[in-house]
């Protein structure tokens, strides 16, 4: 068997086409253009790669773009001062602050920083409490990403079992709760996990978010299994893949998501639908902060 490939470049070219007539009927009925700030510290090569392509995607669905290009020797209170200033203009919408930081930034701090109805990343700790609660508001974008994939396949999720290697707070761990949340039974595994392999091969799902080049192999997957690689590594060669060796995997799974061309252009759409949804809750004064639950930000 080969298996079906789940296209992230066409579904995240529909995502997009759809927020973009979304923005114009917004913009034509008088109300105002969703804003994205993109913040970039330092000049890491990925990161300048990522903020490009994010600025780039966002123009094209007619959502407006404020880039902040900071040295890398920025302080960590010159960016909080940045973030606070951001939270207050009323014109920008969806706040990102590009990660990683440099070492002398803690970025759990800015993160913690940013107002949660801009907080297009979905990190911010309230945003991961409310989807942890099924009570979502802005999904951080990999793992929502991800279900929108998941859900190209019209296969009924629900007593699934999901298998999600890698547990981080921007991949590993939402995903799960987004999986708990479409009622699949879901197994998390990280460094510690004894005999990954034979986890994996219980798993009807797998979402590889590890960081190891072909890390999970063919031969550890059910047949039949659906595959949504979220890694993206280099080779020795300089090759781009996941985490997930292709060649072999396909072989055994019915769907599978391809590197590059998977779960990373979904990652970039939703964060159009992100800044949409960040650009609606801030015109709807029943949904600010203090309506949503009392949350004060530090
Ligand atoms: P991360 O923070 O480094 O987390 C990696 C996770 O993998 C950790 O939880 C770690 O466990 C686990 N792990 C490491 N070695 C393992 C092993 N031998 N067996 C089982 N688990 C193991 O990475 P991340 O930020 O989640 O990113 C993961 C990958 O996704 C990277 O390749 C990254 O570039 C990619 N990514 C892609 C997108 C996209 O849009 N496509 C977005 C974000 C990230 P411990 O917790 O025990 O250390």
């Amino acid at each position: 068997m080969s298996a079906k490939i789940l296209e992230g470049n066409a579904l995240a070219a529909k995502v997009a086409s759809g927020v973009h007539a979304a923005v114009m009927s917004r913009v034509n009925g008088g109300k105002s253009r969703p804003c994205l700030a993109v913040v970039l510290i330092g000049e890491n090569p990925a990161s300048q790669i990522y903020v490009r392509n994010k600025r780039r995607t966002t123009e094209t669905a007619g959502i407006q773009s404020f880039s902040f290009d900071l040295p890398a020797t920025t302080a960590e209170h010159e960016l909080l001062a940045l973030v606070d200033e951001l939270n207050a203009n009323p014109q920008v919408n969806g706040i990102l602050v590009q990660l990683p930081l440099p070492r002398h930034i803690n970025a759990d701090r800015i993160l913690e920083k940013i107002s949660p109805l801009k907080d297009v990343d979905g990190f911010h700790p309230y945003n991961v409490g409310r989807l942890s609660l099924k009570m979502p508001l802005l999904r951080p974008c990999t793992p929502q990403g991800c279900m929108h994939l998941l859900n190209e396949t019209q296969v009924d999720l629900a007593g699934k079992h999901a298998v999600v290697i890698g547990q981080s707070n921007i991949v590993g761990r939402p995903m799960a709760f987004e999986l708990l949340m479409s009622r699949c039974t879901v197994t998390v595994c990280h460094s510690a996990t004894r005999d990954l392999p034979g986890l994996v091969r219980q798993a009807d799902i797998v979402v590889a978010a590890v960081g190891k080049p072909e890390f999970v192999r063919g031969d550890w997957l059910k047949q039949g299994a659906i595959v949504v690689d979220v890694g993206i590594n280099r080779t020795a060669t300089g090759r781009l893949c996941g985490d997930v060796d292709f060649a072999s995997a396909r072989e055994r799974a019915e769907w599978i998501t391809p590197v590059p061309g998977g779960v990373g252009p979904m990652t970039i759409a939703m964060l159009l639908v992100n800044t949409l949804k960040a650009c609606e809750l801030q015109d709807a004064p029943q949904l600010q902060p203090s309506a949503l639950g009392a949350y004060m930000p530090v």
